[in-house]
């Protein structure tokens, strides 16, 4: 994928048959022109919608084609139109929902184990949200629509194709029975099924890709799942790139983006973050963002090396809305201009956090991502720490500090590759179930069980907590009991009078501390500690701050010399960018989401900041000079123990520093 994909529309066309005169208004130089104006370089356009119909003069399946179409060439004209500007314009298709399908087609349809159809997009009726299944005989005849598309478009005007809804799908269908018992597994058992699914996905794209990179080699591909995982990671190979598809306006939210970009980052592949012009979700027709949340959402995509992709849907009549290529078009106006700060930018990472996605499966425990990372990503952001997210068969030598959210389960591999990791100079927070068993070496600890109380009490100390009032606080969840084996207690942890259970009960919540203490709550062997609480899903459901000053005197001393440090708010994000050899890129953001309302988040206001000094470490390098880009104002420094320190007078949504030295990293 060439860079010219950094500031797409993705452009929705889903038409009802209900709907006349599609494409009526449609002028093909106009469309372009508004789409350059608005500083698009890619637009990804309709092959065929969810309705199942297409907008391009078909060879294959003309009756196909939308009843109602008045420009047979839609498809054809959009990208003619385009091209003439260097827009690119990537084809859409649909995979697994179809409404023509499930109106006609009804055997090439998923089944459950009672052979009702499956609806996991969890549509209302009406709706075009049975999944279709991929071993029926609708593989063949979406073989033949990718081949229609090929040849139709022409090989030398197709710039890739987006493959829409494909996730997995346990399938109890006739066909997929009969396959299963081909593999030895049983369709009977649920475990075979949902294994069997993610052998069909994997399979599908496969054959999917070949096909596609025999008739047409080169163009890029994407298999659309909002789940970015571990099973995706493992055949990478089909993809040509990846669109992380995250509206915080819809079932998102605002955590999702950062935690999947983090991880993603690691595949190998250039991405696209991608969001929506709805004020909501998808298919918000005649709604706005707010510019604000538009800005907020497609510079976080830059600061994470990510290129832009803005979700919009084209009026039936074909025309786009003025509303819509203005608000869009300010934004890219200022994407464009911070592009070159950017683009071959990668994002420091002084800690990583261990994903525990990869143990989960997406059929059995859904696509939310875990309570315990989101946590721990809102965390490190609030301490403005320069963080990753890994997965288990990622090298952990390349981080300081690793950080085992609440919930990894134990297995002697990761045990064996976090002690080598450790032995060779590594740092390691772990907490509550986190690799560990009775015993643990890892962690120095012996006797570990589940705790008798639903909620306890730390008590901050010279260690940690050393900036809290020294009384008991409470922690919202279950932890465990420990002993310190070869560790040293740095925290301790205080019971409640007894458990509300039963009659017995105190007041409206959970009973006091009884006082002293009895039990350990964080104890510290060389580079590793381990915190009894889930404190990450806890700090996820609660936000108490007393758990974020604890995570903060852990990692100040599992990771010295911290990368960045600044005086501002904690809803500051700081991510720090590695630019060729001799530049970082500092991006300051500064936006609050809100929940105005009952259903969603947005952003409606930027309030600017003022006078926040800035610290980031360069490791024995020499600042050379420090502008405020792209405005290229220069600014003033000062070097302090190893840290350059700097000042911003004036932080509005969103800023870029431009550092540039001389030197080589001390080791
Ligand atoms: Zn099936």
């Amino acid at each position: 994928m060439d860079d010219l994909s950094s500031r797409q529309v993705h452009l929705d066309f889903h038409t009802s048959q209900y709907i006349t005169e599609v494409g009526k208004d449609f002028d093909a130089e106009e469309f372009a022109e508004a789409l350059r104006r608005a500083h698009v370089n890619s637009v990804t356009c309709f092959a065929r919608c969810h309705h199942g119909w297409l907008y391009y003069p078909s060879r294959e399946n003309s009756e196909l084609m939308h009843p109602h179409l008045k420009r047979p060439r839609l498809l054809l004209e959009q990208i003619e139109a385009c091209h003439k500007r260097g827009i690119r314009v990537p084809v859409y298709t649909t995979v697994r929902w179809d409404e023509r399908v499930l109106r006609e087609k009804p055997e090439w349809l998923c089944r459950d184990v009672k052979g009702d159809p499956v609806n996991r997009g969890g549509g209302q009726e009406a709706h075009f949200c049975y999944d279709i299944c991929l071993n029926s005989g609708y593989r063949e005849f979406f073989k033949k629509h990718i081949l229609d598309i090929i040849h139709v478009v022409g090989r030398e005007n197709l710039d890739g194709l987006f493959l829409d809804i494909v996730m997995q799908t346990e399938c109890c269908c006739e066909d997929c029975r009969r396959l299963m018992k081909e593999e030895g597994l049983d369709p009977d058992i649920r475990m075979d099924r949902v294994s069997f699914a993610e052998l069909t996905l994997n399979r599908f794209r496969s054959e999917i890709s070949a096909l596609i990179w025999e008739h047409a080699p080169g163009i890029s591909v994407f298999y659309n799942d909002p789940g970015i995982d571990p099973v995706m990671r493992r055949s990478i190979d089909t993809y040509s790139h990846l669109e992380l598809e995250s509206l915080p306006s819809g079932d998102w939210g605002y955590d999702h983006f950062p935690a999947m970009a983090r991880y993603a980052a690691h595949f190998g592949k250039k991405m696209i973050g991608m969001t929506g012009k709805f004020h909501t979700a998808w298919g918000d027709f005649h709604s706005l963002k707010n510019k604000e949340a538009l800005e907020f959402e497609c510079f976080q995509m830059l600061a994470m090396g990510a290129g832009c992709s803005v979700g919009d849907q084209l009026h039936p009549w074909g025309r786009l809305s003025d509303a819509t290529c203005r608000l869009i078009g300010e934004v890219y106006e200022s994407v464009e201009a911070k592009e070159p700060f950017c683009t071959g930018a990668v994002m420091e990472a002084e800690a990583a956090v261990l994903t525990p996605h990869e143990y989960l499966n997406p059929i059995l425990d859904g696509r939310e991502l875990p309570a315990s990372l989101v946590g721990a990503v809102h965390m490190l952001q609030e301490l403005s720490y320069q963080f990753t997210v890994i997965d288990s068969e990622d090298c952990f030598d390349d981080y300081k500090v690793l950080i085992l959210p609440d919930e990894i389960p134990y297995s002697e591999k990761l045990e064996r590759k976090l002690e080598e990791y450790v032995a060779g100079g590594g740092a390691v927070f772990g907490s509550y179930h986190a690799c560990i068993r009775e015993r643990s070496s890892l962690y120095g600890v012996k006797d570990v069980r589940e705790s008798e109380y639903s909620r306890e009490f730390v008590l901050p100390g010279s260690v940690i907590g050393k900036d809290l009032p020294e009384e008991p606080f409470v922690m919202y969840g279950r932890g465990t009991d420990v002993g310190a084996a070869d560790s040293d207690v740095i925290m301790q942890k205080v019971h409640p009078w007894f458990e509300r259970k039963g009659k017995r009960f105190c007041s409206h919540l959970h009973a006091p501390a009884r006082g002293g203490v009895q039990g350990t709550e964080m104890v510290q062997k060389g580079n590793v500690l381990y915190c009894a609480h889930p404190i990450f899903r806890i700090y996820r459901e609660y936000a108490p701050r007393w758990c974020r000053e604890m995570f903060r005197d852990a990692m100040e001393i599992l990771c010295p010399d911290k990368l960045v440090s600044h005086t501002g708010s904690s809803q500051v994000q700081c991510i720090l960018n590695q630019k060729d050899d001799d530049t970082k890129i500092l991006h300051l953001l500064f936006y609050i989401p809100e929940k105005k309302s009952e259903n969603i988040y947005t952003i409606e206001d930027v309030i600017p900041l003022y006078n926040m000094e800035i610290r980031v470490f360069l490791g024995g390098r020499r600042a050379e000079r420090i502008h405020l880009v792209p405005e290229c104002k220069e600014i003033p420094f000062r070097e302090e123990d190893g840290y350059v320190v700097f000042r911003v007078e004036e932080l509005r949504g969103h800023q870029m520093a431009e550092i540039k030295y001389v030197g080589q990293e001390e080791i």
